[in-house]
């Protein structure tokens, strides 16, 4: 019998404090900024906001501050489920303090692309997040890093006897005897960039190739053989060169690649592109469609995200991203 689909995200939700730069900052100066602005963030959150934005049903699961109400407002407008968000008493929400820089050829009309310089993390209640007691109803389940990799791991033991796809995008990247211990048979699939990826090879596969070769193939290959790997399908996400994936079966044991979609207006910002991409991608699965027709949804999505500023801002709809992805 088929269940009908539905994502839980167990993950982070931040308030994101950006402070605009007029340009790259010094150790030791202080530089007025010329914006500031506070919203919506966290790996998690972005990720539940992406699934929305493609059309899935998805619940997030996670912790804010006494001063994060307005937080899960926001989600539960985008139709996300809040229920599973709690509230923590004499706790802060996470906060993300992060500096941008434009490029310095935006004041001559060229277009604006803005760097981002750093990010610092303040986890708040998102150390409070513990797994959910039950995942009745849901038939996918998406996992970052930025909550205890316990929760995680709790819920990947639940999850996975229960058959749900899971989805996880170690970002950050847990410590290398974390990598090394943990339950990867429990997961379905796995998103990484191209820095993730060589920390997990270097973490848990033996490899010939000791330094990252910059071309990912034989890093994904290294990966598959490395031990619990060899049932996971597995994504890197290359930035403006697009995605290699790689499935025991759905590509023949091959890595395969896709380009990045083509930029309908200039490179704005890239934050959030991999939070878009993995969003996208567990509503493409829940949709049932073909693997490399889900890709190309999540690439065309993660086209429409760096030509606008910001993370869950720049997500594009659903109706925007069907039309770019034909
Ligand atoms: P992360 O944010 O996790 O580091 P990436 O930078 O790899 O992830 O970006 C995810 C996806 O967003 C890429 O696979 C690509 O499709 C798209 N993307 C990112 N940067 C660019 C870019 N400069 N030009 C076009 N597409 C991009």
């Amino acid at each position: 019998m088929s269940r009908s689909q539905r994502c839980l995200v167990l993950g982070s939700i931040n308030c994101d404090e950006v402070f605009h730069l007029p340009h790259t900052i010094r150790p030791g100066e202080t530089l007025s900024s010329t914006g500031i602005s506070r919203c919506p963030g966290g790996k998690g959150a972005n990720q539940a906001y992406a699934v929305a934005m493609a059309g899935g049903g998805v619940d997030m699961h996670g912790c804010i501050g006494v001063d994060g109400v307005w937080l899960r407002d926001f989600l539960g407008k985008a139709q996300i489920g809040v229920e599973g968000i709690r509230t923590v008493e004499n706790e802060v929400t996470g906060r993300a303090i992060i500096l941008l820089a434009d490029d310095g050829e935006n004041s001559i009309g060229k277009s604006l692309v803005v760097h981002r310089l750093t990010t610092v993390l303040s986890s708040g209640a998102n150390a409070q997040c513990a797994s959910p007691s039950s995942l009745e109803g849901y038939s996918h389940a998406l996992f970052q890093n930025e909550i205890p990799l316990s929760s995680t791991i709790a819920c990947l033991h639940v999850a996975a006897p229960q058959h749900l796809v899971t989805v996880f995008n170690p970002s950050p990247v847990p410590a290398p005897e974390e990598l090394r211990t943990f339950p990867w048979h429990c997961i379905s699939w796995l998103i990484v960039n191209e820095g993730e990826l060589f920390d997990l090879v270097s973490a848990c596969a033996e490899t010939n190739t000791p330094a990252y070769d910059g071309d990912g193939h034989s890093s994904i290959l290294d990966l598959h053989h490395a031990e619990g790997f060899d049932d996971i399908g597995i994504i890197c996400t290359q930035g403006a060169r697009g995605i290699l994936y790689f499935h025991p079966t759905l590509t023949a044991g091959k890595v395969l690649a896709l380009p990045a979609a083509a930029l309908e207006m200039a490179l704005v910002d890239t934050t959030g592109a991999g939070d878009c991409f993995a969003g996208t991608f567990v509503a493409g699965l829940m949709r049932g469609e073909g693997l490399e027709d889900v890709l190309k949804v999540c690439l065309a999505a993660c086209a429409a995200c760096v030509e606008a500023p910001g993370a869950m801002a720049s997500y594009a709809s659903w109706e925007d991203i069907k039309r770019r992805s034909g």
